[in-house]
C-alpha cells in the first residue's frame, strides 16, 4: 500500500516561468540533497482544502545539490499545481527524496522516448542519459510550440533524433509508423496525457510487441471533461453519498468511513477498483481498466474515475466477514 514518503524542508532557490503556464523551481533541501536517477520524481507535501497531500513533481536536473523541476499550472485541479506554481524564491516547502517508479533499463538496442505536453519531464532527464550512449529517437508532442516546455534543450541535445508535432500545426504521431521503425526488442518510454497513451498501448499491441517494453507513467487524473458532482450510492453499506466536483470517489468514501485499499491513486494499480451496480454515465479516467472493460462500464477505478449524475457501487465490504475477522483478531 502506498505509504505517505518522509519529508524534509527545503528551500526555493529560483522560481522562472519557461513556456506558456510552465514554472521551473530550483529546490535545496536542507538537509540530505541525493543525486536523482533518470525517471525519478519529488514528493511534496501541501495542505489542500484542509486536507494534507502529496503531489509528485519529475526531476529535470539535479546539479549542483539542487532538484530542478518543471510545473504545469492547472487551473481546474485542486490546487496543487496553483500552489507550486506560486512559489518564489526564498520560500521553504516540504519535499521528500527522489523516488523512482519509471526506471531506465540499461540494456535496450534501441530506445524511443515519447513525450506529451508537461509529460516531457521524465522524457527529458531520460533524453539526456541516452544522448550520447544509446541508440535514441524521441517523439514531442503538444498544443502549440509556445507551451512545449525543453524544446530548445531537447533540439541541442538530440538534433534530428527529436520530431516535434504541434497540435495546432496538424501535426499528431502515428504510433503504428513509428514502431514500425523501431528495432524488434527495443523499449519505447512515454509519458503524456491518458489519451496519447491508451493510443500508443493499442498501437503497441497490434503491432505484436513485448508488452514489458512499453514503458509509461501517467501524471493523474486528467480526464476527457471537466470533473462533475455526482451521486454515489454504495450498496454494500446503503448509504448514498453526494461527491462533489473538486473531490474524487475514494477520498469522499474514505471522508464517510469506507476505507478501500488504494496504492497509486493515478488510476495504474487498480487495487481502488469498484463494481459498478447501476450508473446513469461513466467518466472513466484510469488507465488500468481495458477498453473492453471500460466499454461493459461494470468497473471502476475510484481514485480517479467519475460518474455524471448517479451511480450505485459495491466495494466488496461484507459485515458478516467484517465481524468474523475481527472475532477472529481478538483471539
Ligand atoms: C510520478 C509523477 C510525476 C509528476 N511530474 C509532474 C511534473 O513534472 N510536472 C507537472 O506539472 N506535474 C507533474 N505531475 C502531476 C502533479 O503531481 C499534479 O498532479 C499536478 O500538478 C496537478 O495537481 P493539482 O492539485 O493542481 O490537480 P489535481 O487535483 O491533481 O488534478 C489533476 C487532474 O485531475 C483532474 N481532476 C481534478 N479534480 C478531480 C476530481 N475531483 N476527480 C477526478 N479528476 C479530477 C483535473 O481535471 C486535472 O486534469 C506528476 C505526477 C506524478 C504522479
Amino acid at each position: 500500500m502506498h505509504s505517505a514518503p518522509d519529508t524534509l524542508p527545503a528551500t526555493i532557490l529560483s522560481a522562472e516561468t519557461i513556456a506558456g503556464d510552465v514554472r521551473l523551481l530550483r529546490i535545496r533541501p536542507e538537509f540530505g540533497f541525493t543525486r536523482a536517477e533518470p525517471g525519478s520524481h519529488l514528493s511534496v507535501a501541501l495542505t489542500l482544502g484542509g486536507l494534507d497531500r502529496i503531489r509528485s513533481y519529475s526531476v529535470v536536473n539535479d546539479e549542483g545539490g539542487a532538484w530542478t523541476i518543471a510545473v504545469r499550472r492547472l487551473e481546474n485541479g485542486r490546487g496543487g499545481s496553483r500552489f507550486m506554481a506560486g512559489l518564489q524564491a526564498g520560500d521553504r516547502i516540504q519535499v521528500a527524496a527522489p523516488r523512482n517508479h519509471f526506471q531506465l533499463s540499461g540494456s535496450s538496442p534501441e530506445y524511443l522516448l515519447i513525450a506529451g505536453g508537461i509529460g516531457v519531464t521524465p522524457i527529458l532527464s531520460m533524453a539526456r542519459a541516452l544522448a550520447k550512449r544509446g541508440r535514441v529517437r524521441m517523439l514531442y508532442a503538444g498544443r502549440t510550440r509556445n507551451s512545449m516546455a525543453f524544446l530548445d534543450d531537447l533540439t541541442a541535445l538530440l538534433g534530428d533524433r527529436l520530431t516535434v508535432f504541434v497540435e495546432a500545426e496538424g501535426a499528431v504521431i502515428d504510433f503504428a509508423q513509428e514502431f514500425a521503425r523501431l528495432h524488434a526488442e527495443g523499449e519505447a518510454y512515454i509519458c503524456g496525457p491518458n489519451g496519447m497513451l491508451t493510443a500508443a498501448r493499442n498501437a503497441w499491441k497490434a503491432a505484436g510487441r513485448l508488452p514489458a517494453l512499453l514503458r509509461f507513467e501517467t501524471f493523474g487524473a486528467g480526464g476527457a471533461r471537466e470533473p462533475e458532482a455526482f451521486d454515489v450510492h454504495v450498496r454494500d453499506h446503503n448509504l448514498t453519498l453526494h461527491v462533489p466536483s473538486d473531490a474524487s470517489l475514494l477520498d469522499t468514501l474514505a471522508r464517510h468511513g469506507i476505507q478501500l485499499a488504494n496504492d497509486c491513486q493515478r488510476g495504474e494499480c487498480g487495487l481502488c477498483v469498484v463494481d459498478v451496480v447501476e450508473a446513469s454515465a461513466l467518466d472513466h479516467r484510469c488507465v488500468f481498466l481495458s477498453e473492453e472493460q471500460r466499454r461493459e462500464g461494470r468497473k471502476l477505478c475510484a481514485c480517479v474515475s467519475r460518474a455524471t449524475g448517479h451511480v450505485t457501487i459495491d466495494t466488496f465490504y461484507r459485515p458478516s466477514l467484517a465481524r468474523t475477522d475481527l472475532a477472529a483478531a481478538a483471539e
